[in-house]
């Protein structure tokens, strides 16, 4: 060893390299094994999310409130050779929550990763907006985290590790979106949790982080209308919408051992969207 030594620092290179891990286990799939809960994994970023944990090995627990929608999702990721199972469920109901968590729970024994991601953008001006819309989007999007993530607490606490990630917006936490004052406040609610359950979950080792994705190109902002992409897109300094591969790499990261020392923490995913201090200005 210490003739290699000599010999790699006399041809002026590191021994780092010499000393690794072989290629083929450093290149072994990220989540081989690993137990991953996608929510709102029947489109969309969700969908993504869900299928490149699967192609990275996981066992993926895809929950959604579209069944059909859900199966098709599996299919997919079985056909590619991937595992998952389907767990319909609205994230705004209690018991769904823990139905989920035991579903995971029984199929494969634990729980590795929460990637919490259902939410809904429906378009409400203030001034019309009801009470029963107001409390649909605080209830999916906002309670709809706290019970995701109170309902994994007591697996991962067992196990002394755990990662949780959040699919929040640029939209609350960093912007304006008019018409959205219900999902900006619920986005904005969930920095504060992200936050606060980040320290008092520190001690179980279980990391909880947030990523914050600018506009992406899914069936549900397609949606909002061909004007609203077009304006959307022109406000990007990257020059286009982010695609869902764009936020569930990031959801990947966050996922990873690479991160056990960021908790707390909201990635923004945005194409830089977020950073002109002037739509006018020339970019
Ligand atoms: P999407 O295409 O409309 O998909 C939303 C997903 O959430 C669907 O799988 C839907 O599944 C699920 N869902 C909605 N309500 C639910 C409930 N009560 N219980 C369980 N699942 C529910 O939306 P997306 O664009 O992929 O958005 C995904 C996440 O990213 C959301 O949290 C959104 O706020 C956030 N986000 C999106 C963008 C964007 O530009 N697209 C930007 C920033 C943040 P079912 O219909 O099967 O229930």
């Amino acid at each position: 060893m210490l003739k290699w030594t000599f010999l790699l620092s006399w041809l002026g290179l590191s021994t780092v390299c010499a000393d690794a891990a072989p290629i083929q286990k450093t290149c072994a799939k990220r989540f081989s094994d690993q137990v991953v809960i996608v929510t709102g994994a029947s489109k969309g970023i969700g969908r993504c999310i869900a299928t490149l944990f699967a192609q990275e090995g996981a066992n993926v627990v895809l929950v959604g409130r579209d069944e059909v929608q859900l199966n098709v999702v599996q299919n997919d990721i079985i056909e590619k050779r991937g595992r998952a199972i389907c767990v319909k469920a609205d994230v705004s109901n209690p018991a769904d929550m823990n139905g989920m968590v035991d579903a995971a729970l029984s199929k494969y024994g634990r729980i590795d990763v929460l990637c919490h991601n259902a939410g809904i953008f429906p378009e409400a001006r203030l001034e019309n907006m009801t009470l029963a819309e107001w409390r649909e989007v605080i209830d999916v999007n906002l309670t709809g985290t706290f019970l995701a993530v109170k309902a994994c607490i007591p697996a991962m606490k067992a196990q002394g590790r755990g990662k949780i990630v959040i699919t929040s917006s640029i939209s609350g936490p960093q912007t304006a979106w008019p018409g959205h004052s219900h999902y900006t406040a619920s986005k904005a609610g969930i920095a504060g949790f992200v936050r606060t359950a980040a320290v008092e979950l520190a001690k179980y080792k279980i990391n909880v982080n947030a990523v914050e994705p600018g506009n992406i190109m899914t069936e549900g902002l397609e949606g909002t209308g061909a004007e609203n992409i077009a304006n959307m897109t022109r406000a990007i300094p990257w020059g286009r919408l982010g695609t869902p591969e764009d936020v569930a790499y990031g959801i990947l990261f966050l996922s990873s051992n690479e991160s056990d020392y960021i908790t707390g923490q909201s990635l923004i995913i945005d194409g830089g969207q977020t950073l002109p201090e002037s739509h006018f200005a020339d970019y």
